[in-house]
């Protein structure tokens, strides 16, 4: 009898180990990579704790949120953020995965951000999202999005190629291969998002990169369970801070919604051999977010947010 409810003890140790990575304190780790509690402000209320430092980004954490805010902008997280004798806690592998990066100088060999592959989503028989009343697609938004994204990164100086530059339709698993291939430096796919079946209202801008390894995806469809290590984890941290970048100049220059900086092991990103990250520029089945995307000085300030981001990257990757 005593040998079986050891047995059964032992068993639940570990079920209770493989549901989490072990939490550690916000604020503690933080200190660590050089940040220290900021002031708080008015609104905030319990459980809310800011962090930051000269040079370094701005983290606001909230108990229960299941994102973090950097500078602003939303990063998803694998789990809630969590609330321990007053502090905030976080699992080791958000930590690890969502953290470290973003607050830790960027490791080396550092990639270059010179020559570009612009990814417009779908073309040819696949049209992407249908605007219901506008009558435009969203094969012919995203590529005419990267033609005028092309122009802005040249005048940057920076070499830039399309995986398409007309209505054709190119295979998913085709998209990829050709930034390999074409030995870039950086791979961007460009879409428009859409809402579920009369749903008019969901609007924002959400920017995707490759689940890192042993992350959960935040698509939840994609299943939790898929932890698989793939090539383009290797630019882990690279693709993290070119999604940051990214979005928080997308954030900026269109007011949108801000729908995070999401992770998903989509196809265009899984076999990637350099950085890279998928953007969803808004909604074309929103009412209003997707009337602005019909218009054409919307989608210059798209393309212009996209490549300033892009530049801020560049920065981070020359700084010392
Ligand atoms: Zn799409």
């Amino acid at each position: 009898m005593r040998r079986l409810v050891a047995i059964c003890l032992c068993l639940a140790t570990v079920a209770v180990q493989a549901a989490a990575s072990p939490d550690i304190f916000l604020g503690d780790s933080l200190r660590q990579l050089g940040l220290a509690p900021l002031a708080r402000e008015k609104t905030d209320g319990f459980g809310l704790e800011r962090h930051g430092a000269k040079g370094l980004p701005t983290f606001v954490a909230e108990a229960n949120k299941d994102y973090l805010l950097v500078e602003g902008v939303k990063f998803y997280l694998d789990d809630p953020i969590g609330l321990l004798r007053g502090k905030l806690t976080v699992t080791r592998i958000d930590y690890d995965k969502v953290i470290v990066p973003l607050a830790w100088r960027l490791p080396t060999p550092r990639p270059a951000a010179q020559r570009i592959l612009l990814d417009p989503g779908h073309g040819g028989k696949d049209p992407g999202k249908v605007h219901p009343t506008l009558n435009y697609t969203e094969k012919a938004a995203t590529l005419d999005t990267a033609i005028r994204l092309k122009l802005l990164l040249e005048k940057q100086g920076c070499e830039v190629l399309l995986t398409r530059d007309r209505d054709v339709a190119i295979e998913l698993d085709d998209r990829a291969p050709m930034a390999s291939k074409a030995k870039v430096d950086l791979f961007v796919s460009l879409h428009y998002n859409g809402g579920a079946a009369g749903d008019h209202s969901s609007a924002g801008i959400e920017t995707y990169c490759l689940t890192p390894t042993g992350q959960h995806s935040t698509n939840k469809a994609a299943g939790r369970a898929d932890l698989t290590a793939e090539p383009g984890n290797r630019f882990d941290t690279f693709n993290l801070q070119l999604a940051f970048n990214v979005q928080r100049q997308l954030l900026t220059q269109t007011g949108a919604e801000d729908r995070g900086v999401r992770r998903s092991r989509f196809a265009v990103l899984r076999t990637l051999t350099c950085p890279g990250i998928l953007i969803e520029g808004g909604f074309v089945s929103s009412r209003t977010e997707g009337a602005l995307i019909a218009n054409a000085t919307y989608r210059q300030k798209i393309a212009q947010a996209i490549a300033d981001g892009i530049a801020d990257y560049g920065r981070q990757l020359r700084a010392k």
